[in-house]
């Protein structure tokens, strides 16, 4: 008997607008003594969902809301140590993927000794399950409420690591579209574009199976079909559309990223452009570049925009992209084009090694030098 593939996906994923409220039947089941609620620095307590959940919650919750965007492994650690000081047997991740990868090392780390940099640098490996982690998504694009990663910042070293284990999965996801429908149009088209990198890396992805492949390419369908009406619309669903999108190539996560991912880095610590707008800009010259390598899946994602031909399937995702209204030439984000070979550099990881196609340093030069 062959086994082509197998898939454990431990977290009860619950969906749908207004799911915030099951929240609480969540919790009661896991019933913990103290809750850490992890966040970003305002977003959540403006919008009132912080004081929306500790009115919700009958428990002893500890805020802590110093989470940055692409969170530092200093800012983890410090979650960590007040997370153990307060005896929390529980944490919750509320917010977009820095807040959630946040919460997500602390509720493992803090069953862990050592320091963030020691696992974001393999020095040391997790052998403890963790803290019981909820996971509830305030955007839609990193799926980390379904997936056992969190990327933190080496501050040292200044690099974009992962953490990564099973014993990372949330062990619930609550999945609330009305909860990312305050999202302004930029922050709606850039986590659009990095839930858009990841179906499509995983789609492509050498690691990918008929699974993978079936989940990636439901999410790149429904992200082409709406994204530019979630960025100009405030209709609901759009938004819930673009979650399941999100939660789905969050699925296919298990498998990793590769290409786009890998050459956002670099653009994000030396630049500052924000996590999806970096993988989203060079979303199309991959895709030209993978294309003769895979024409059959290239054919699928061309089939998603009304045309068998892989070119004008390519020009379709152009305009769709070119039309979400964010500057996509590093010309216009502040790169220095003498940077570009130290760029190309910097972007190789061994994630590359996913990438349907053999990549060199030489080609992401060419890829930046296209976008330029
Ligand atoms: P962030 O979590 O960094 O949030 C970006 C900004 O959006 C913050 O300023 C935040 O404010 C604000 N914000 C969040 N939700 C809302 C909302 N509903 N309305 C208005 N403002 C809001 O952005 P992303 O979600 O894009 O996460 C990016 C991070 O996720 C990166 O570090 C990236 O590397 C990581 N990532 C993780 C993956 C994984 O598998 N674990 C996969 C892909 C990316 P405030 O801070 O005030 O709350
Ligand atoms: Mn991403």
């Amino acid at each position: 008997m062959v086994c082509l593939w197998s898939f454990t996906l431990p977290t009860k994923i619950i969906f749908g607008a207004d799911t915030l409220k099951r929240l609480k039947d969540c919790v009661d089941e896991i019933k913990p003594k103290k809750i850490f609620l992890v966040t970003g620095r305002s977003s959540m307590e403006k919008l009132g969902i912080t004081s929306k959940i500790k009115s919700m919650l009958d428990y002893e919750i500890v805020v802590f809301n110093q989470v940055e965007p692409n969170p530092s492994d200093t800012t983890v650690d410090k979650g960590i140590m007040l997370c153990r000081e307060n005896n929390c047997d529980l944490v919750i991740g509320l917010g977009g993927g820095s807040a959630m990868d946040a919460g997500k090392t602390i509720a493992i780390l803090a069953e862990n000794n050592g320091l963030t940099k020691e696992y974001l640098r393999k020095e040391k490996t997790i052998e403890h399950k963790g803290i019981p982690y909820i996971a509830v998504p305030t955007t839609a694009g990193t799926g980390s409420e379904a997936d056992n990663a969190a990327v933190i910042t080496d501050s040292e070293i200044k690099k974009k690591l992962v953490v990564r284990h099973d014993y990372m999965y949330p062990c619930f996801a609550i999945v609330d579209p009305e909860l990312t429908m305050s999202m302004p149009r930029k922050l709606t088209a850039v986590t659009g574009l990095d839930a858009l990198s990841h179906a499509l890396e995983t789609y492509w992805s050498k690691k990918a199976n008929s699974l993978i492949e079936a989940i990636s390419l439901k999410a790149i369908e429904l992200i082409y079909h709406n994204l530019p009406n979630a960025c100009k619309q405030p209709k609901i669903i759009y938004r819930e559309n673009m979650s399941l999108a999100s939660t789905l190539a969050g699925i296919s996560l298990a498998i990793g990223t590769n290409v786009m991912h890998s050459i956002s880095y670099p653009l994000t610590i030396r630049y500052g452009i924000p996590h999806g707008h970096a993988c989203g800009l060079t979303i199309i010259e991959t895709m030209t570049f993978n294309a003769d390598a895979i024409p059959e899946k290239m054919k699928a994602i061309a089939n998603i925009t009304g045309t068998s031909d892989i070119h004008e399937g390519i020009e379709n995702f152009r305009n769709m992209i070119n039309n979400l209204g964010l500057p996509m030439r590093l010309s216009e984000l502040g790169v220095d084009k003498n940077d570009i070979p130290l760029l190309a550099e910097e972007s190789i990881t061994r994630r590359l090694e996913l990438n349907p196609k053999p990549i060199e340093p030489k080609d992401i030069e060419k890829i930046l030098l296209n976008i330029y």
